[in-house]
């Protein structure tokens, strides 16, 4: 596969690569917003228009939206421009991801980041530079489609427990098991895959391993029914002895644990900041039809209770954002943010909660329908606190960074 190169917009990487972006905790500089509107362009044009459609389908057209995400370099600005990505730090894929949040589900922004975010972070940083050639580098050209496959039937928030195998015979491993909640599974063509490699402890016996979904031996079981996100699919995956070459692995067998655990990361980040908009769409629609709807003689807003309530949310979700660009600036000059993202992260799946369940009753009969964006929103937002991690597991991981409990 010939590696990108030119284009219109490398030409605005390079650009934006060459000028300071400012203190990183300030939220957007002029660059980002740049990149922002370009986005919302697309956003307007090309996937807004056909949401409902995809919504009541249960499935978006994964490879059409990527690629026309991916000639326009929107699944790779943080990733190396050898590989066809804008080389812009992580700032940019955060600005991306918020303003993915205009899309008018969850759904759609939820796939694009396993594609942008969640499947590559681990193949960009540890994976050798043919892996990289032949998975990274369609894969922000949008020519294929990846997902990640964590999550078991009996194992989820206790990722250490899973129990896929791939065990190495000559020049290939050998798979069985099976994955459950992919995202994207149904159309995915590739997989970045984690199975236990050995039998030792289990923080040191996974790997990370790119599978091509095409292989002998895979089943795409079921695609999963859901309350919300009903436009991406999510399925349920089976491995029965599918062979892959040993150069697929991500980096050095057994790492596999801790890589995810970084990739989780950029992930529970990329959760957070695709929220902040939808949240505040949902706040703002809320305004705008409070103020006509009129009850006991005048606007429903005029009532201080619900007035009080969206200034109060709106505060929260202005909060939100402040944490998550204070994580995201530590994390590019290099620190380790997994006290901080899982803090925003925690509190992302809090705050959709509460504001789409206010927001709803406000709404009045209205919000029951399926007429109205509020009562998407508040079935698609919930998987904030599931996906990535759910709250508890947020809590865990916070209470560790705060040395509450006796070690182990
Ligand atoms: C729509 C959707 C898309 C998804 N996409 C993907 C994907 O692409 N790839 C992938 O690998 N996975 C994916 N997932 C899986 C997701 O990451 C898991 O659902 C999540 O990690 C939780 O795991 P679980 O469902 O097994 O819940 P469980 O681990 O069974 O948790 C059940 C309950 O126990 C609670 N719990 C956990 N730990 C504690 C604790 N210490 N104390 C108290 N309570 C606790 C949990 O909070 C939860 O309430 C997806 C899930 C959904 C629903």
């Amino acid at each position: 596969m010939a590696l990108r190169g030119g284009g219109r917009w490398a030409r605005l990487g390079s650009a934006l690569r060459g000028r300071s972006s400012g203190p990183r905790d300030t939220g957007d500089t002029p660059q980002h917003r740049d990149l922002r509107e370009t986005l919302r362009k697309i956003i307007d044009k090309e996937i807004n228009p056909f949401v409902d459609k995809w919504e009541e389908e249960g499935q978006f057209p994964a490879h059409k939206v990527f690629k026309i995400l991916g000639q326009a370099g929107f699944l790779g600005v943080d990733k190396p421009t050898e590989y066809g990505g804008m080389g812009l730090d992580f700032s940019y894929n955060i600005a991306v991801a918020e303003e993915l949040g205009n899309i008018r589900c969850a759904g759609i922004p939820m796939a694009i980041g396993v594609q942008a975010g969640m499947a590559t972070p681990a193949l960009t940083r540890f994976g050798s530079h043919e892996l990289k050639k032949q998975f990274l580098v369609p894969t922000i050209a949008g020519d294929v489609v990846a997902c990640l496959g964590i999550s078991e039937a009996g194992a989820g928030s206790d990722v250490a427990n899973i129990k896929t195998t791939a065990v190495r015979k000559g020049n290939e491993y050998v798979i069985n098991g099976g994955k459950m909640w992919i995202t994207s599974g149904s159309q995915a063509d590739w997989m970045c895959l984690l199975a236990n490699t050995s039998e030792g402890p289990p923080h040191q016996n996974k790997s990370l391993i790119c599978l091509p979904m095409n292989l002998p031996g895979i089943h795409v079981a079921k695609k999963i029914d859901k309350l919300g996100m009903r436009s991406s699919d999510t399925a349920q995956i089976f491995f029965e002895n599918v062979r892959v070459p040993c150069t697929n692995l991500i980096g050095e067998e057994g790492k596999g644990f801790t890589y995810q655990m970084l990739q989780f990361q950029e992930e529970r980040l990329w959760a957070v900041a695709s929220a902040l908009k939808p949240l505040e769409t949902v706040i703002q629609e809320t305004i705008d039809y409070t103020r006509q709807r009129k009850v006991f003689g005048q606007p429903v807003l005029h009532n201080q209770s619900v007035h009080f309530r969206l200034a109060e949310m709106a505060t929260e979700v202005e909060l939100l954002r402040s944490l998550l660009h204070r994580a995201v600036g530590l994390y590019i000059e290099g620190n380790d943010v997994t006290k901080f993202a899982s803090m925003a992260k925690l509190k992302a799946g809090r705050l959709t909660r509460e504001v789409t369940d206010s927001c709803l009753q406000f709404w009045g009969g209205m919000g029951f329908t399926s007429e109205v964006l509020v009562s998407r929103l508040y079935r698609d937002l919930r998987l904030i606190s599931i996906g990535g991690g759910t709250d508890e597991t947020m809590l865990s991981i916070i209470c560790k960074y705060m040395e509450i409990l006796p070690r182990k």
